[in-house]
């Protein structure tokens, strides 16, 4: 049988807006070393808006139309960003996403890639240098195989992000993000959140390796919070994964052991000390 103390435990977190799938994730969170964090919509709001739009060789009409209907078949955040600032009614004849670098597509017979620079290094294609020095997240458009410009497009971190991490650090906790946006711009949140280490520019594997790398030191505890369908897999490498329910994917929400329903970092420093709670009321 289960003890009463879980049950109380389940639903402290339930009337926190925090919801564990079962009472061994109280267990496993009470002690929780390391708390390894997605970037976009776990820290920051995961809400992109275009800002600067810098076309080359292209007027800024079709550059906007073609990224645009591009995007309007991905559900990347970054891609509602694109689609909603200027719609598009062009349809492309195929549209394929690349993992962590953008989408692949085809529009009028012309090949058109937008993405990331990894995504232009893919296919081979020269694009000005200057482009790896922007720190803001950038959208860059290839037209067959030719650069056709970039966009650059903000997110804000949410509201409660830095004293989630402050309220982890107070309780002996290590901090650590990992992200597929650009390293810069990692850091630099990463820095003024005052998050211990930070990743920036990896692929869904390189998150896993992150993780993999953590989990064995077997001293470690480690929870990963995320929201994204690429978080899937180290949410279930985690020892408790957990995923926000508002903004989250299902694959995300579907995977974790807990989802915080308020879609607020600073839950996770809540549902550690409702484990440690509970623990100290069942044994
Ligand atoms: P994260 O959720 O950590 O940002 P992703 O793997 O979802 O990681 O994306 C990594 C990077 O891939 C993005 O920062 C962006 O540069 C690029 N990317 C992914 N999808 C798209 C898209 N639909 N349009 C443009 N760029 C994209
Ligand atoms: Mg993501």
């Amino acid at each position: 049988s289960i003890p009463l103390g879980y049950f109380g435990g389940i639903g402290a977190a339930s009337r926190n807006g925090i919801l564990f799938k079962g009472s061994n994730f109280l267990d496993i969170i009470a002690n929780v070393t390391t708390v390894v964090m997605d970037k976009t919509g776990t820290l920051t709001k995961g809400v992109f808006k275009v800002q600067d739009i810098v076309p080359e060789n292209i007027s800024k009409d079709d550059f906007l139309s073609i990224l645009s209907s591009v995007e309007s078949h991905s559900t990347h955040p970054i891609a509602k960003a694109v689609s909603e600032f200027h719609p598009s009614d062009q349809i492309p004849e195929s549209v394929e996403e690349i993992s962590g670098k953008g989408i692949k597509a085809v529009i009028n017979q012309q090949r058109i890639l937008a993405g990331n620079t990894k995504l232009l290094k893919t296919f081979n294609i020269n694009y000005p240098e200057f482009l790896e020095e922007i720190v803001e997240t950038t959208v860059v458009l290839a037209i067959d195989n030719e650069y056709k410009g970039y966009i650059t497009i903000s997110d804000e971190v949410k509201d409660d992000s830095e004293s989630a991490i402050n309220n982890l650090k107070n309780n002996g906790i290590k901090t650590v993000m990992l992200s597929g946006d650009k390293d810069s711009l990692t850091q630099n949140i990463a820095k003024k959140l005052g998050i211990d280490s930070a990743f920036g520019g990896l692929l869904p594997e390189g998150k896993v390796e992150k993780l993999e790398n953590l989990k064995s030191n077997p001293k470690e505890v480690v929870a990963f919070v995320g929201d994204g369908i690429n978080d899937a897999p180290v949410l279930a490498l985690s020892d408790v994964g957990m995923a926000m329910g508002g903004l989250g994917s299902d694959a995300a929400i579907e995977t974790a052991d807990v989802v915080i329903q308020t879609d607020q970092p600073s839950k996770i420093a809540t549902a550690i000390k409702i484990g440690k709670e509970t623990k100290k009321i069942v044994y």
